[in-house]
């Protein structure tokens, strides 16, 4: 079978639910024996969101292969259970960077290069996955196919059935007018190869008691006036949509009625894909493609999973300390508990408690209740203080405790600081003068200049202290492989002494002997990772370690 492309467009507002409804796609042609992928344009200029600020963006979601993404991304490996890779995440600065760099290097020479036909063409090379190979490779191969200046670039059938592209941002930006021109221009090739779908809004209005669809009707209209089609519809909505509204959009906006579906407020996001499924979205892509339907499946254990979490109604507390106050910010790390309560049979209730506000004073109220704690990763020295504070008391009252990336380096200097003794202990990135760097710039950073993509990133290996409860709760596997994103890491040199005073390294790498996870055996549960275990959480397989966290905090 040829590659199909799905295009997931967006419309009225932003906040609808695009990256779900995409990823629902996805577990849904997954389900049907389908080989997938699901990828994200955003219309942004930075390179990769690296360097943005989690309240720009929310969290900055890492791939295997070390890219830093959309936070998107997460919810795509979530639903369906597979890696992405720095393929999967496109921006407008990746776009135009490769275009620019090959005009440097002499690959377009004599010729203009605009925006139609060379920009485009790129972000169609891109939503067809033609091989890439590294960003500096991608200019080399491309030198050949540059100056030809083809609207025809052949799509690159064997590795996936379905590629599902979902476009940032909202119809009618501007900065996404190329994403939806090279989306007319490969619909016109690929034929029925390439469906639309596009994502409405439907508000209902309070004083007329009434749904109103004309935003949906304006977006629409705006898409056809870039000369795209949409084959089907998903209205998001607060509210049932009947059967006379469907048809009033479907007739109004061209579109089939079975090809009107609706995004109703669901209970959990989880939910979606199977209403997705009971309104035939999967089944109205495959007719517009034109391959045979068939039975829907059953996804048996989806519906299990959804059966558990209907009846996980009891309730822990967890507090998560973090210093952004926006959901978004830590979305894998809150999907990730929640998934281990789920799994637990309890309904994990996070509490947020932002470390600028912890003092030693408060500590113990802000605490109050908490079956276990979670510190959150982070950079730089804004409540830095508070997050030591809340480690001192949950390591004093052995209350169970899960540091992750910042949060291990902020369990070690505790440690360093109450335990050992160095008053003044400290990481590198806060305090460059501190006589007793626990933790430190790693040796590979210290020659890095550039900010962005420049950390150490990506899954790298662990081998694991046997008898330790890390190793216990990855099921006794002596060799694990997690994401990283960071500069800084446990200074080796103090090894001995935390081993000695009841810290313990219990994860190391095996190339370079970086100390990758602590744990206080002695304690219920405290362990602190350098690596973030919540990239790799996903609906049917709930992280070992938050499963087993959540285990200790019940
Ligand atoms: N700022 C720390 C470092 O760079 C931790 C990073 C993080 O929490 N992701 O090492």
């Amino acid at each position: 079978m040829n590659t199909k492309y799905i295009f997931v467009t967006g419309g009225v507002v932003s906040s609808l639910g695009k990256g779900i409804i995409s990823a629902s796609i996805g577990k849904l042609l997954q389900a049907r024996g389908y080989k997938v992928t699901i990828q994200k344009f955003d219309p942004y200029i930075n390179i990769d969101p690296g360097t943005l600020n989690p309240y720009e963006h929310g969290e900055c979601y890492v791939t295997v292969d070390g890219m830093e993404t959309d936070l998107d991304l997460g919810h795509y490996e979530r639903f369906t259970g597979i890696h992405t890779t720095r393929n999967n995440s496109i921006t407008t600065g990746r776009i135009y960077k490769t275009v620019i760099d090959r005009e440097r290097h002499g690959d377009y020479l004599g010729k203009t290069i605009q925006v139609v036909p060379h920009i485009t063409d790129e972000i169609k090379r891109r939503m067809l996955r033609q091989e890439v190979r590294g960003e500096e490779q991608e200019v080399r191969d491309m030198s050949a196919a540059g100056n030809s200046h083809t609207s025809h670039l052949t799509p690159h059938t064997s590795e996936f059935d379905f590629v599902i592209t979902e476009v940032g941002g909202t119809i009618g930006d501007i900065e996404s007018a190329p994403f939806m021109e090279a989306i007319r221009q490969l619909r016109w090739q690929l034929g029925r190869d390439a469906v639309c779908v596009h994502l409405t809004y439907v508000p209902y209005l309070k004083a007329a008691e009434e749904l109103k669809t004309k935003p949906t009707q304006h977006s629409v209209k705006e898409l056809q006036g870039m000369g795209i089609q949409p084959d089907i519809l998903v209205l998001r909505t607060e509210r049932h949509l009947d059967d006379a509204l469907r048809m009033k959009v479907a007739s109004f906006c061209n579109v089939d009625l079975e090809c009107v579906v609706q995004s109703e407020d669901m209970p959990s996001i989880y939910e979606v894909p199977v209403s997705m499924q009971r309104q035939g979205l999967d089944a109205a892509i495959m007719r517009k493609i034109g391959i045979p339907v068939g039975e829907t499946p059953a996804m048996k254990s989806w519906h299990d999973f959804l059966d558990k979490q209907r009846r996980a109604t009891r309730e822990i507390h967890i507090g998560l300390v973090g210093k952004y106050d926006l959901q978004d910010a830590y979305k894998s790390i809150r999907e990730s508990l929640n998934l281990a309560g789920i799994y637990n049979d309890v309904k994990v209730k996070l509490h947020f408690i932002n470390s600028e506000d912890i003092t030693s004073d408060n500590v113990e109220e802000k605490l109050k209740g908490m079956a276990g704690a979670v510190i959150c990763p982070g950079f730089g020295q804004r409540g830095i203080e508070g997050k030591i504070t809340a480690v001192e008391y949950t390591r004093t009252h052995d209350i169970p405790t899960f540091g992750i990336c910042l949060g291990m380096q902020m369990m070690v200097i505790e440690f360093a600081r109450h335990v050992l003794g160095y008053t003044d202990a400290h990481s590198m990135e806060m305090d460059t003068t501190t006589q007793h760097n626990v933790i430190d710039l790693m040796e590979e950073q210290k020659t890095v200049t550039e900010m962005g993509g420049t950390m150490r990133l990506g899954a790298y290996e662990c081998e694991l202290v046997s008898g330790s409860r890390t190793w216990q709760a990855y099921d006794k596997k002596l060799l694990i492989k997690e994401r990283h994103r960071h500069r800084y890491e446990f200074n080796n040199q103090y090894q001995e002494e935390f081993e000695q005073h009841g810290m313990h390294c219990v994860g190391i790498n095996p190339a370079s002997h970086l100390v990758e996870i602590v744990e206080i055996p002695e304690l219920r549960w405290f362990i602190g990772t350098q690596f973030h275990p919540e990239y790799a959480s996903t609906v049917l397989h709930p992280h070992p370690l938050f499963m087993d966290f959540i285990k200790a905090a019940l």
